[in-house]
């Protein structure tokens, strides 16, 4: 109630605002930004979101994509003005700075009121007014939340709703993780009231795979799936020189990790994406495995109980072994 408040009080008169969210946008982080922009705008502001990264291309249909500042050596200065400029900054769906890559440190300098919105588990206290909920499914959820109890819910219109809807859809999994509640559920239907298009917003996130896209994924399902039966574990673990083969581009790797969670019986699973510069890693699992805890405790990472990420400077084939090496520790709780 206090930060809605010190928040209230901060947006009363139009303010210079800049919106960011973390590394390689999902559909939560961009929608969650897009949709407070919308928001923002209407309610006087002068707004500017950017992102550090670059996106997938199947969210550009979002209202408000067009006016991104994506972060790049060339818009650097851009940023860094915006940034400095700006007298309130908003962190969309990270935890912590180091998530931003050099944005990160522009904004622990900036002079501006920082707010943070945001669902991730141990969340690092940079912002002057923070709003974390890590039981929330989404970080669109609490935007959701935070324009209704600023008294602005009729501001939420459908282009805006849109935006919000990507970020839950996601991130509930579609309505089917564990996070999806009563709540989830009556925002959803306040957003299908403002004529959200749910087909589309579908169609648009999963339904518009390139061919070589399809083509990669029945590549790495038939060849680069390695289920190991005695630990109920699954990894994909892929190369730069596949990557390249399959002309693969942000994005497409993006769901590749929920095929090996799909296997009966497997709790834990994982996906090494060699991005020649790191590995990246994503982790997912079911239950009580708590994947947040072993991309902290293992690969410098963190996120969600049961979907976590996280990074290694060994080699592809180093990371995978130091992988396995690992599940023994864990053998007790992948058993179950
Ligand atoms: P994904 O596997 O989809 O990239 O990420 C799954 C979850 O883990 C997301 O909530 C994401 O924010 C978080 N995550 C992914 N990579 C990292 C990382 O390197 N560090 C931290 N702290 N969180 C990560
Ligand atoms: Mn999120």
């Amino acid at each position: 109630m206090q930060q809605i408040n010190e928040l209230r009080e901060l947006l009363q008169s139009p303010k210079k605002i800049m919106i960011t969210t973390h590394h390689k946008p999902d559909a939560d982080a961009l929608g969650s930004s897009l949709g407070l922009a919308g928001y923002l705008k209407k309610k006087g502001h002068q707004v500017t979101v950017i992102t550090p990264t670059d996106y997938p291309s199947f969210l550009n249909w979002m209202s408000g994509n067009d006016e991104v500042l994506i972060y790049s050596h060339r818009t650097d200065a851009q940023a860094k003005a915006i940034i400095n400029d700006a007298e309130v900054l908003f962190c969309l769906d990270f935890s912590a700075l180091s998530r931003i890559n050099e944005l990160g440190g522009y904004i622990r300098e900036a002079k501006g009121t920082k707010v943070l919105i945001d669902h991730h588990l141990e969340p690092e206290p940079f912002a002057e007014i923070m709003f974390s909920n890590t039981s929330a499914a989404a970080t669109a959820e609490l935007v959701y939340e935070v324009i209704r109890d600023l008294g602005d819910e009729e501001l939420i219109d459908t282009a805006i709703g849109e935006c919000l809807y990507a970020g839950i859809m996601t991130d509930t999994g579609s309505f089917r993780h564990a996070s999806t509640t009563r709540n989830v559920h009556l925002i959803i239907a306040d957003l299908l009231h403002k004529g959200v298009d749910i087909c589309k917003i579908h169609r648009n996130i999963y339904d518009s795979y390139s061919e070589s896209r399809l083509r990669f994924l029945g590549y790495v399902l038939k060849d680069k799936l390695t289920v190991v039966r005695e630990y109920n574990t699954a990894f994909i673990a892929v190369t730069s020189e596949e990557l390249k083969q399959y002309n693969s581009q942000t994005g497409d790797t993006e769901g590749l990790v929920n095929f090996a969670l799909s296997i009966e019986g497997v709790r834990f699973a994982a996906l090494f994406i060699d991005r020649t510069e790191a590995v990246k890693i994503s982790f997912r699992s079911v239950g009580d495995i708590s994947v947040n805890e072993f991309a902290r405790s293992h690969f410098s990472g963190g996120g969600h109980k049961n979907a976590s990420g996280g990074i290694s400077y060994l080699s592809l084939a180093e990371t995978v072994e130091k992988f396995q090496s690992l599940l023994p520790l864990y053998a007790e709780q992948l058993a179950k």
